[in-house]
């Protein structure tokens, strides 16, 4: 007997007849003798409906009621899943975030778990086996006692830290492709999938465009050792595959220097020409900046050729995009530039793999692939396990397609 957490996102919830297949998935855990709990998402497309309707509401909402309206989809959702495995004979109850409890930070819309109590699931567990059918993406904040959600994609997170709560032997996340590949099989084709990637690997495809998990559950997973899986919810329940096991470096037989490549639209790009060259600059952009809780990314400094001013390139979260640019026009007379110019049809595309701490000039190979193809790059950053290049939108597919061959990771 084990202990499982199942996760179906949106696309395998999106119907009642995609409920009832899920669920199938279901009761062969169950009748294989394990203890489960199931995470829901909403169904697709629902959660988007509901951030519009806080959109319509007023273009300026408060972000308590936003969770309030934004946690409905996944209620509905653990409600038809509990009385689909109901008709199915299995003993299930449904689970909100505020009943379960799964604690999270008052931050509102991108809460983070501060803990999950799985007293209540873990005596249904002992009374009859029962199915703990938890809506995902919620929870409740301990303090003022309202309910929060934990940011888009946050049900992969909800089930993992929910995993690491109930001692689970594994948490498996059903998704709508059967693992996860070298990079977005809808834009290459030629994607492999992988049969185990690195905690350390995923968190960085993750974070840089990846969303085939939200970042925290991989977090979350790492830090709580909770063995996790990728797979499909649309594989014949009665006879599934694995999917792909994220695992420890050293678990990994068969080590490439790259892995995957991510790309992340989600990336706008700020220059300010002409800035005085002199001690503080940075910290007068990029201070007001972080005061307003804005992630800059990419930085690339110039020094122009009068020696007095230079250029400042660096990227922003296009949703910050707006505010970013009203900051600095605010303080245009203190930071003392010459101009602002900002674009948002700009892609991040990142390559990843561990191998690139032991082998040089694994970036250098991938400038000239682009240049090759006449891709410019805007931006370049450089870290232990990956580097990123910020080119114009329009290339994306061709980017990625052309590092996807160059490192070797085309399917046969
Ligand atoms: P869910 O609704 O189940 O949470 P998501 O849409 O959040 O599903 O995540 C699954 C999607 O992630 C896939 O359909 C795929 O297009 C995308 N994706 C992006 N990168 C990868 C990758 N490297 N491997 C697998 N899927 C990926
Ligand atoms: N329903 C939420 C979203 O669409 C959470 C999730 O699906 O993971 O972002
Ligand atoms: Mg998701």
């Amino acid at each position: 007997m084990a202990r499982l957490v199942m996760k179906f996102g949106g696309t395998s919830v999106a119907t009642v007849e995609r409920i009832k297949n899920a669920a199938r998935h279901v009761k062969r855990e169950f009748d294989a003798g394990n203890q489960v709990a199931v995470v829901v998402s909403a169904m697709s497309g629902k959660t988007n409906e509901l951030v519009a309707w806080c959109k319509e509401a007023a273009p300026v909402y408060d972000q308590a009621e936003y969770d309030t309206v934004v946690a409905s989809g996944e209620q509905v959702t653990s409600g038809l899943m509990a009385i689909v495995l109901q008709e199915m004979g299995l003993p299930a109850r449904s689970w909100q975030g505020w009943q379960i409890p799964l604690y999270g930070s008052d931050a509102h819309g991108s809460a983070r778990i501060e803990g999950v109590d799985g007293a209540g699931i873990l005596a249904g567990f002992d009374r009859n086996r029962e199915i703990a059918v938890c809506s995902g993406f919620q929870g409740i904040n301990p303090r003022s006692q309202r309910i929060v959600t934990l940011g888009r994609g946050g049900s992969d997170t909800s089930a993992v830290a929910l995993a690491a709560g109930l001692k689970a032997d594994r948490c498996d996340i059903y998704t709508d492709v059967d693992g996860v590949y070298t990079t977005d099989p809808r834009i290459v084709p030629k994607a492999r999938r992988m049969d185990k990637v690195s905690f350390e690997e995923m968190l960085e495809m993750a974070s840089l465009g990846s969303k085939v998990l939200q970042v925290r559950s991989v977090e979350i997973a790492m830090v709580q050792r909770v063995p996790t899986y990728v797979r499909s919810s649309f594989d014949d329940p009665e006879n599934p595959n694995p999917g792909t096991l994220i695992c420890d470096e050293d678990d990994i037989v068969e080590q490439q220097i790259v892995t995957g490549i991510a790309f992340s639209r989600d990336e706008a790009q700020i220059t300010l020409r002409r800035v005085a060259d002199k001690p503080g600059v940075a910290a007068a952009i990029f201070g007001p900046l972080a005061d307003a809780n804005i992630n800059v990314d990419m930085i690339i400094q110039v020094v122009s050729d009068d020696q007095a001013t230079t250029d400042i390139t660096f990227t922003v979260p296009t949703a910050d995009y707006e505010r970013a640019k009203g900051l600095l026009e605010a303080k245009h007379d203190s930071i003392a530039y010459q101009s602002l110019q900002g674009a948002t049809d700009v892609v991040k595309i990142s390559a990843i793999g561990v191998g690139m701490r032991s082998h040089a000039g694994v970036a250098a190979r991938a400038f000239r692939a682009l240049a090759e193809k006449g891709i410019n790059i805007r931006a370049i950053t450089t870290s232990e396990i990956k580097f990123s290049v910020l080119i114009d939108a329009a290339y994306t597919e061709l980017a990625v397609r052309t590092l996807h061959s160059l490192y070797g990771l085309d399917a046969a």
